[in-house]
């Protein structure tokens, strides 16, 4: 890494300095991005290797490239850790480029233009590849959604087999992007068989979790659970699909062909890297971190007035309603931005506002507890939240909170050894 950097440093002094400030900045911050992470240096040394290099169109065994059996080994190791990760998962392709090709691949293996998918409302905590308008899924196909219920904004599982037994979708998508309970997939995987539908399990954000077993596994009950392993999994930039035995030749047919050339080797290479890091003790240690984390957050914040969606939260994030606080998510979020603490706006569910400025803020804590920040710790995060947004367009405040951020973030490490 060192020789690279300073490579690099040689040829392009312009990008290093800014891959520098990045760095820097990233180390000053507070990061509570539910969706972001902080990958080991092990990781980014494989990541920045010389499979980047290769090209390997095919699966192991299978290539359309010779000068192959040096990623045929790295790609099957992928796959073999990731299923020792994920018990009961029958089939895996490690090489969907993002969590959105991972979703667009399993899509194109079951669905013709114009059949009917029932996902989670984007604006209750899906995610735009289960059918937003402007997203392909939401132009080859036809969704439904469903939400939460408008009281304990919880799943209302109900209502979704109402919806199903209604539209009777071909493909039925659980997963969020900003949903902070537990995930009934057992009940989802019943509702997909009422109605013959496939059942996708999307867990790019809880992947950690569920690799940890501290969030049920969807395995047992989904035809297709695809992921990100990027975040709670701390890996690399990417996607996977695990899927029934079945649907493999489909699956593996859309991804190649069907959506992509040649794999990243060099991000499959450091998803291997990511998954033998992920079946330690270390890593379930820093899953329950994550959950402890997340849940003392919420409540700090919730003792400062601040009211949580649904009360509180089972896995690494939350929405704060800023409403009480007459703040909205982008009022809010530049304000915690000038003070070094970066959080997204998010919509809250029946938000009134527009998604470009919303009553809320989606607050994780997967990046924080990688760094070794703990229970302590959240105090002052929430203190520090506290502060800014009780005067949001006082910037003198923001920077003297930034200067007091800076000093405390700069002592957790940002990217170090996981094991
Ligand atoms: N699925 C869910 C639930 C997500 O939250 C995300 C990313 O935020 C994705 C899929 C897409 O992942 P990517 O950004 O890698 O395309």
């Amino acid at each position: 890494m060192v020789e690279l950097q300073s490579a690099l440093q040689a040829v392009d002094p312009e990008v290093f300095a800014i891959i520098r400030d990045e760095e820097a900045r990233q180390s000053r911050q507070i990061d509570l991005i539910a969706s972001e992470n902080t990958a080991s240096r092990a990781v980014m040394e494989a990541s920045g290797s010389v499979f980047t290099n290769k090209y390997a169109e095919g699966y192991p065994g299978r290539r359309y490239y010779a000068g192959c059996e040096h990623i045929d080994r790295v790609e099957r190791l992928a796959q073999e850790r990731a299923r020792a990760l994920f018990p009961g998962a029958e089939h895996i392709n490690v090489q969907p480029h993002s969590g959105s090709q991972a979703n667009q691949a399993v899509m194109l293996a079951v669905l013709e233009v114009g059949d009917t998918i029932l996902a989670m409302d984007l604006n209750q905590g899906g995610h735009l590849s289960h059918g937003h308008p402007l997203n392909l899924a939401g132009k080859l196909y036809r969704p439904v959604y469903y939400g939460v219920d408008r009281e304990t904004e919880r799943l209302d599982y109900d209502a979704v087999a109402a919806l199903a037994r209604a539209h009777r979708p071909k493909l039925i998508i659980c997963g969020a992007s900003a949903y902070s309970r537990v995930i009934d997939f057992e009940r989802f995987g019943a509702i997909a068989r009422e109605v013959d539908a496939v059942l996708l399990a999307d867990i790019a954000h809880i992947a950690g979790l569920v690799a940890a077993g501290l969030h049920p596994s969807p395995i047992p009950h989904a035809d297709f659970v695809t992921t990100t392993t990027h975040k709670t999994l701390r890996g690399p930039r990417g996607g996977m699909v695990i899927c029934r035995e079945r649907y493999a030749k489909a699956l593996d047919r859309t991804v190649l062909p069907g959506l992509q050339g040649g794999p990243l080797c060099h991000q499959i290479a450091a998803r291997a890297v990511a998954f033998r890091e992920a079946a330690t003790e270390g890593f379930r240690q820093y899953q329950r971190q994550i959950v402890a984390n997340a849940a003392a957050l919420a409540a700090a914040l919730a003792a400062r007035g601040f009211r949580i969606v649904s009360g509180g939260t089972d896995n690494h994030l939350f929405l704060v309603d800023l409403r009480p606080r007459g703040l909205t998510g982008n009022v809010a979020e530049r304000a915690l931005e000038r003070a070094g603490i970066i959080v997204n706006k998010n919509l809250i569910p029946y938000d009134p506002e527009k998604p470009l400025v919303t009553s809320g803020i989606r607050i994780g804590t997967p990046t924080v507890s990688s760094r070794g920040m703990t229970l302590a710790d959240m105090e002052r995060i929430a203190d520090w939240i506290d502060r800014v947004l009780s005067a949001p367009e006082d910037e003198r405040l923001a920077s003297e909170v930034g200067e007091e951020v800076a000093a405390f973030a700069s002592r957790f490490p940002l990217s170090t050894s996981y094991v």
